[in-house]
């Protein structure tokens, strides 16, 4: 992996040496963690508690913001005069503040030019999509020169809210969560203003589709659809208001999501896609697809024995099936209904030899409706990406905006946790070795006085998962099934005792063991995450891996003429013959990581650690325990005596010397000394303090963001 760390990199702080070291209010806490004293995990906690009950949601680490979930709305931290007042004034002169960071991020990338990557850590509903929402706002208002810069950050506003109705979902541990990971890539001009942006998903919870924990929902699009459309629009999509007659609503036995107005949300969603000029065709074809779906998913197949014992199926409510051949423009609704009790396209219309039980033809439902969620899923985020789009001539920086999945463990965790899970591990590994490793190599390396502080994160968990005949290779394997017939029985268990054959087990992953005299399940297996141990059940592994649909369903959907369902399904196309081995999710998922990862270790990283305080989503309640364990496995503390005793700011000499000998008239207007000797100059002459700077071999080092604050004001005012 490249250096994270960039030459002429500036962290941009909401720390000031001056604003924290004074007496802090006592009853209030230090606002910035590196100055608290004495430094122990009880006084980490107990300033949060202090913050948190003032309200004080928001807390510096040196250059990493924490916040912690108010579970309620605090309008007033949020105002127009506060924006106003972040954006106008130095940061570091105010309170710690996501407007403050997410300008200082800016101001860097201005001053700088520096490409930034702002990162959202935390568990799911401790806050992430919140303050990533109000990281594009503030980046988008930063600079507006044009009328086509207004409108970009109004689309990307529209963008989030198409992406929430039909990506997040209310899970247990959240009413509103992002069921898919995000990047936002924010492109900007030479004047600073925004002209376009790129969306990247990430996996998004396709399984959800069809099947949904206890008290969980299906996504929101479709409670938002049913309560929201008009009789008009419900009749031309053959759907009825009640929720409760679709079973892909009902499985989770949770209909409502806690002070959400789905009638009022479908509007606003119905707007936003309007606002991107999603014509009124492409809206009614989007709809028609949900509308497919809930009634494929109320499909019932009756089974029957035939003469020679074999058991077929036939489908029970047939009315259904001649609704989606209406929706779906196919003409011949008997045809239909064979391809799917039959899993192929059969000569003639009319029952094959190898017709399917109906379990398997279930199953073969369900994989449609996930495919057709899902791919309608990358269909509207390629429209949205169509409708940001910039011109490459017209884009000198980029700042990105990761929100990635948070750390999942329920009662039950299965393949969905699972990708999940490894995301967040993947993450934690790179954002904790930013500080721990990279930043304390470069020390080293630089040869400044540095004694080593905690360790670096073991990559033990990631390296079991993705190395040669690792976890995710078997899984793999396992998974090379062509996707036109359902899967052999304990094909999952089968997955465990190929681990167990190949001795996978090791401290990060606990396999299930096996003797002749014990009889222990060969269902699940436990992975040591950094976030706490997870047991994950293996059942439904292998299925939900496999991303291909059956090759006659799909054949079946290209042969449909809704216009849209057709593009969804170009492998349906009889002229292209597919000899690709089936795609994997895990597998496709450990790829594009890997690709976001040498993205953004190109470009300068700002953290942001999101904390929740409860598990039970309520206001005004600090759950200790719950808190001190996410400060542990997110190794803050030993983050902040890194940053301690580190430094927020470092530059080559020449490039610093380039940059700011106008502030001296001993290097400046040129100064063709050693840059080294230059730079000794310069600071001598601006009068820092020794404690604020240290020389490296190659770069100087600035302890604090104040300090370059303050050169930079300079710099300005001389400009
Ligand atoms: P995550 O993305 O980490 O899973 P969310 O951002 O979806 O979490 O937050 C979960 C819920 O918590 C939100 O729907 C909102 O009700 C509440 N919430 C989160 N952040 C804030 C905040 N800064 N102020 C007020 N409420 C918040
Ligand atoms: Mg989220």
């Amino acid at each position: 992996m490249s250096t994270i760390m960039t030459d002429g990199l500036h962290i941009p702080s909401t720390t000031t040496a001056a604003h924290h070291s004074s007496t802090p209010e006592a009853d209030v806490g230090v606002s910035d963690l590196l100055f608290l004293e004495p430094l122990t995990e009880q006084s980490f906690i107990d300033n949060l508690r202090r913050r948190f009950h003032a309200d004080k949601i928001y807390t510096a680490m040196g250059t990493l913001l924490l916040s912690i979930n108010p579970f309620r709305p605090l309008p007033s931290l949020y105002d127009e005069q506060t924006l106003r007042l972040y954006k106008n004034q130095r940061v570091t002169d105010l309170p710690p503040h996501i407007f403050g960071a997410a300008t200082a991020a800016y101001r860097d990338l201005i001053d700088h030019g520096t490409d930034q990557v702002l990162i959202l850590s935390g568990e799911s509903g401790a806050g992430k999509t919140e303050i990533a929402k109000l990281i594009i706002d503030v980046i988008t208002s930063m600079r507006i020169l044009s009328r086509e810069g207004e409108q970009v950050g109004a689309r990307l506003t529209l963008s989030d809210l198409v992406l929430r109705a039909f990506g997040n979902a209310k899970t247990a541990s959240n009413e509103n969560a992002s069921r898919f990971g995000k990047y936002v890539d924010i492109a900007l001009n030479s004047h600073g203003e925004v002209v376009g942006a790129n969306l990247t998903t990430y996996q998004l919870d396709r399984s959800r589709v069809v099947i949904q924990g206890p008290s969980e929902r299906n996504f929101h699009i479709f409670y938002q659809l049913l309560a929201g459309a008009d009789a008009i629009l419900l009749k031309s999509l053959k759907l009825q208001r009640n929720v409760e007659k679709y079973t892909l609503l009902r499985c989770g036995g949770a209909y409502r999501c806690e002070g959400i107005d789905e009638k009022r949300e479908f509007m606003t969603t119905r707007d936003a896609m309007d606002g991107l000029n999603f014509s009124a065709t492409e809206c009614h074809l989007v709809f028609q697809v949900l509308a497919v779906v809930l009634k494929l998913g109320n499909l019932q197949f009756l089974p029957q024995t035939n003469v020679d014992g074999t058991e077929s199926c036939t489908v029970l409510n047939d009315h259904e099936i001649d609704e989606v051949c209406e929706l779906l423009e196919y003409p011949d609704p008997t045809r239909f209904h064979v391809v799917l009790t039959n899993g192929i396209i059969p000569e003639k219309n009319e029952p094959t030899e190898n017709a399917l039980s109906a379990a398997e033809a279930s199953w073969l439902r369900d994989q449609l409706c996930k495919a057709l969620y899902n791919r309608l899923f990358t269909w509207i985020v390629s429209r949205l990406n169509r409708c940001l789009s910039y011109s490459s001539s017209n884009s000198r920086s980029f700042l990105g905006v990761l929100d990635l999945y948070g750390f999942e463990r329920f009662e039950q965790n299965g393949f969905e946790q699972f990708l999940i899970n490894y995301t967040a591990e993947k993450l934690h590994v790179v954002t904790y070795n930013m500080i721990m490793s990279y930043e304390q190599e470069e020390y080293i390396r630089e040869g400044l006085s540095w004694t080593r502080v905690g360790h670096a994160s073991s990559p033990e968990v990631c390296d079991v998962m993705e190395k040669n005949h690792g976890l995710l290779f078997a899984l793999d394997e396992a998974s090379q099934y062509p996707s036109s017939s359902p899967l052999p029985e304990k094909v999952d268990e089968r997955l465990i005792e190929q681990l167990c054959s190949t001795n996978l087990g090791t401290e990060a992953i606990t396999l299930p063991k096996k003797t002749s005299t014990n009889n222990v399940p060969m269902d699940r297996f436990t992975i040591k995450h950094f976030a706490g141990d997870v047991t994950y059940s293996v059942t439904g592994f292998v299925e939900k891996n496999i991303d291909g649909v059956n090759r006659a369903l799909a054949e079946l959907m290209f042969s449909c003429r809704h216009a849209l369902v057709k593009e969804l399904f170009p492998d349906g196309n009889p002229a292209r013959t597919n000899t690709k081995r089936p795609a994997t999710l895990a597998n496709h998922l450990k790829v594009a990581l890997t690709s976001l990862i040498s993205n953004i270790s190109t470009k300068n990283a700002v953290q942001f650690k999101c904390i929740k305080p409860n598990d039970r989503k309520q206001a005004g309640y600090f759950d200790e325990a719950k808190i001190k364990q996410q400060v542990k496995y997110m190794g803050l503390l030993d983050q902040a005596e890194v940053r301690r005793a580190g430094f927020a700011f470092r530059q080559s000499y020449e490039n610093f010397l380039k940059h700011y000998k106008m502030l001296s008239h001993l290097t400046w207007p040129t100064w063709d000394a050693d840059a080294k000797e230059g730079v000794r100059l310069l600071l001598m002459s601006l009068e820092l303090k020794p404690i604020e700077y240290a020389f490296g071999r190659t770069k100087i080092f600035i302890k604090f963001s104040e300090t370059v604050c303050r050169l930079d004001d300079l710099r300005r005012m001389k400009l």
